[in-house]
């Protein structure tokens, strides 16, 4: 038989998050050995599970849950998204404006494959969440890179954006607050990106989905809800300020100048309609979630486990002779800068894998977020303090020995 080669579609899509790297660390827990993954956002595992009220209730609809929902989701979870979307003040929406998804992943790459033609660029920050740069290749488009500007507190450049925008342009991506970088975007930027948007006809997908992961009591704007004059597709979902990754429940919502996207529109409900509808038990957590105790408050209270978790990496990793990293303002990531001078790492990947053979501590290289140069990583703060303490610990000693080479 002739070999079966993967599809050309797939040439330039790279998801590196759970790469090359993250196989090695399976097969050094399959010869017994504990590695510390501070690779992903996933709270479970970390003693974050969802709140006991949302899986009271989707145990409690598991029976209505055995039927396909409508393609776009469930009413009640659907109205409360909208309710959802007045407290953030985004104007206009309707129950048909919103899609629900297997997680707000399912939505990105829907979003793309409805909205692209092979050539049309897409703006994606760098450093991005990678799903949204592989969407776009997927869908035969071409991700541009706009660079966040360590400097600025990881503000994205808002001149960097436009001398990327070409007649080719279609969409910019916002993804605020950020992951990797833990920023959290001022409305004054905000603005910036509409008045850009607006006069090179873009429409903005904004990825929320880390809205309510804030520290130190700052709020979060929603783009979409700063303009209604332009297309916005904002999502947001369960997996991270409700702690239920595992139930795949995200959403999706169109807003603002909807008047001349009929035919996109028309797209994404043929996208939507095509994949049934997204996982019905997960879907009955929405209502729950939006309409209840907001426990997330907690866990980022001055006081709260995340904020100090947060805090003590920080502090941790920046004592680290030649790292230092913009302290985060939301979300449950750092994303350190190693000195170039005291770590000349030609290959980011092999870094990693080297830190995980050595000290069986998994973290993601910059690169697998398209960041330009080889000399980041991104670090999850999930784990007690005590074991970030010794994963730190162990990470400052493979630097030592890195540095003396
Ligand atoms: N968007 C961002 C910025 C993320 O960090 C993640 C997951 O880490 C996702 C989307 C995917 O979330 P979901 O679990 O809803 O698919």
């Amino acid at each position: 038989m002739r070999a079966v080669r993967k599809s050309h579609k797939l040439a330039d899509v790279c998801y590196d998050i759970r790469g090359p790297v993250l196989e090695r660390a399976k097969q050094l827990e399959d010869e017994g050995h504990r590695v510390t993954k501070l690779n992903i956002g996933n709270l479970a595992p970390f003693g974050f599970e969802a709140p006991e009220e949302i899986v009271v209730d989707v145990i409690h609809n598991l029976r209505a849950a055995s039927g396909y929902s409508d393609s776009k989701g469930l009413f009640s979870a659907r109205k409360a998204i909208m309710h959802y979307t007045q407290q953030k003040n985004i104007a206009g929406v309707e129950i048909e404006d919103i899609y629900v998804g297997n997680g707000v992943s399912e939505l990105i790459v829907m979003s793309m494959q409805a909205l692209l033609n092979n050539g049309d660029e897409v703006l994606v920050p760098a450093p991005d969440y990678p799903l949204w740069t592989a969407a776009v290749s997927l869908a035969g488009g071409t991700p541009v890179h706009y660079i966040c500007d360590e400097q600025a507190d990881w503000i994205p450049d808002i001149a960097d954006i436009k001398a990327k925008i070409t007649p080719n342009t279609r969409a910019i991506v916002i993804i605020n607050p950020n992951n990797p970088t833990g920023a959290l975007y001022p409305d004054a930027f905000l603005r910036d990106v509409l008045e850009v948007a607006r006069q090179h006809q873009l429409i903005v997908f904004a990825d929320e989905i880390y809205d309510k992961m804030l520290y130190d009591r700052q709020s979060h704007t929603s783009i979409a809800s700063l303009a209604d004059d332009v297309l916005c597709v904002t999502m947001n979902g369960l997996s991270k300020n409700y702690r239920a990754c595992g139930y795949r429940a995200g959403w999706m919502i169109v807003s603002g100048e909807k008047r001349h996207a009929r035919d996109y529109i028309e797209g994404l409900d043929m996208l939507a309609s095509m994949r049934l509808c997204a996982n019905v038990p997960g879907q009955w957590g929405i209502q729950t979630a939006l309409g209840g105790y907001q426990s997330i408050s907690e866990l980022v209270a001055p006081d709260g486990r995340l904020t100090r978790q947060r805090d003590l990496a920080h502090e941790l990793i920046t004592q680290i002779p030649g790292v230092s990293c913009v302290k985060p303002k939301a979300t449950l990531y750092l994303f350190p800068k190693l000195d170039p001078k005291m770590y000349p790492i030609e290959d980011d990947q092999q870094f990693i894998l080297e830190l995980l053979e050595a000290e069986k501590v998994l973290l993601v290289q910059g690169t697998g977020f398209n960041w330009p140069t080889p000399d980041h990583f991104r670090l999850v703060f999930l784990p007690h303090e005590d074991d970030l303490r010794d994963a730190i610990g162990r990470i400052a000693r493979f630097l030592d020995q890195y540095r003396k080479r």
